[in-house]
C-alpha cells in the first residue's frame, strides 16, 4: 500500500479579497510543513496514528491555528483545548476535553489511548494524566494570540460564539487522517474549540463518531465547522456507515453529509476523509478550508479557497 496522508487547518468564511499575500503564504507554508512531518513518518514505515499525530503536532506548534498555541478564547478568557485520536486497525482511540495549559493535546489523547483503561477523560483529571506521564505544560502566554484576543473582544460580554477563521462564523480547528504502508488507517483532531465558548463546552473533535472516527473496514474522518451540528449529525461515523452498511463510495458518502445532511440543519464546516484504497476527499460547505494531501516525496499539495 503507498502511504498517503490529509491534514485540515479548519474551514469558515476564509475569502481571498480578506487575505494577504504574505499571509497566505504563511498558511502553506505551515500546512506543507505538517504533512512533511506526517509523510516522513508514513515513508519510514512508521503507523498511520504517529504519522497523524506528528501532522497534528506540527499544526498545534503554529499560532495560525486554533490547536495547541494559538487557540481561541473561551467565555472567561481562557484556552480550553479537545482532541481525539482513533487508530483504524483495532478501533482503539483517545480523547480529552477542556484541558488547559497542554502543550500538545494530540499526544495526551494518543497517551489516553494507549496507556490507559479509559478513552476519553475531561479538564483536571485529563492534566493530571498528562503530568503523571510527563508530557509537557506551558504558561498561559505561551497560548496567546493577538488576533484570537482580538475576536474574542469582540463578542465577550455576549452569548455569541464564533468559529475561527470567519467574520461571522470562525472555525480554526486541525486534523489529520492517514493510512501506512500496512494499510492501516488512522484519523486525529485538535482544537481550542470556538470563541467564546462556555466554559465547560464540549465540541466534535473530542467525540469520536462525531469530529473524529477511523475504521480500516471503511474510512478515516477529521472534521472541523460548528461542533454542535457536527455532533447532532454524528459526522464522522455516518460516513464510516453509509460505506459499511449502503456500500456508498468514500466521495459520495462525503457528498451525502457534508452538501446534504449537514446543510439542511445548518451545520457549517468539512472534512477530510481517506478510504482504505487511499483515495481522498476533502468536502466543505463553507467559502474555504486549509487543506492539503501528500502521496509522495514530490505529491504535496494545498488549498485555502473552493
Ligand atoms: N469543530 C470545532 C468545535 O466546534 C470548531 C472548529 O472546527 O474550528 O469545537
Amino acid at each position: 500500500m503507498l502511504p498517503r496522508i490529509a491534514i485540515h487547518g479548519g474551514a469558515g468564511t476564509i475569502l481571498k479579497s480578506e487575505m494577504s499575500a504574505e499571509k497566505e503564504e504563511a498558511y502553506q507554508w505551515a500546512l506543507q510543513q505538517a504533512l512533511r512531518r506526517g509523510f516522513e513518518v508514513l515513508h519510514a514505515k512508521g503507523s498511520a496514528v504517529d504519522a497523524v499525530a506528528a501532522a497534528i503536532i506540527s499544526l498545534e506548534d503554529c499560532p495560525l491555528f486554533n490547536a495547541g498555541k494559538g487557540s481561541v478564547f473561551n467565555a472567561e478568557g481562557r484556552h480550553e483545548m479537545d482532541a481525539s485520536i482513533m487508530s483504524g486497525e483495532n478501533l482503539s482511540a483517545g480523547a480529552i476535553t477542556g484541558v488547559m495549559n497542554i502543550k500538545n493535546p494530540i499526544l495526551l489523547a494518543k497517551t489516553v489511548m494507549l496507556k490507559s483503561e479509559h478513552v476519553f477523560l475531561m479538564g483536571e483529571g485529563a492534566e493530571l494524566f498528562a503530568r503523571k506521564n510527563h508530557l509537557d505544560f506551558e504558561p498561559d502566554d505561551y497560548f496567546y494570540d493577538e488576533f484570537r484576543y482580538q475576536q474574542w473582544q469582540k463578542i465577550k460580554g455576549t452569548d455569541a460564539i464564533a468559529l475561527d477563521h470567519s467574520r461571522e462564523k470562525k472555525f480554526g480547528t486541525v486534523g489529520a487522517v492517514a493510512i501506512d504502508s500496512l494499510g492501516n488507517l488512522a484519523a486525529g483532531t485538535s482544537t481550542g474549540g470556538m470563541t467564546n465558548k462556555r466554559y465547560g463546552r464540549i465540541g466534535d473533535s473530542p467525540m469520536i463518531g462525531a469530529g473524529t472516527y477511523a475504521n480500516n473496514a471503511t474510512c478515516a474522518i477529521s472534521c472541523t465547522g460548528h461542533g454542535e451540528l457536527f455532533i447532532r449529525s454524528v459526522v464522522a461515523y455516518d460516513i464510516s456507515c453509509l460505506m459499511e452498511y449502503k456500500r456508498l463510495s468514500l466521495k459520495d458518502a462525503c457528498e451525502m453529509v457534508v452538501h446534504d445532511k449537514l446543510v439542511k440543519i445548518g451545520g457549517e464546516g468539512g472534512l477530510i476523509a481517506i478510504d482504505k484504497e487511499g483515495n481522498i476527499e476533502l468536502p466543505f460547505n463553507s467559502e474555504g478550508m486549509y487543506r492539503g494531501w501528500m502521496g509522495g516525496i514530490d505529491d504535496v499539495k494545498t488549498e485555502i479557497y473552493s
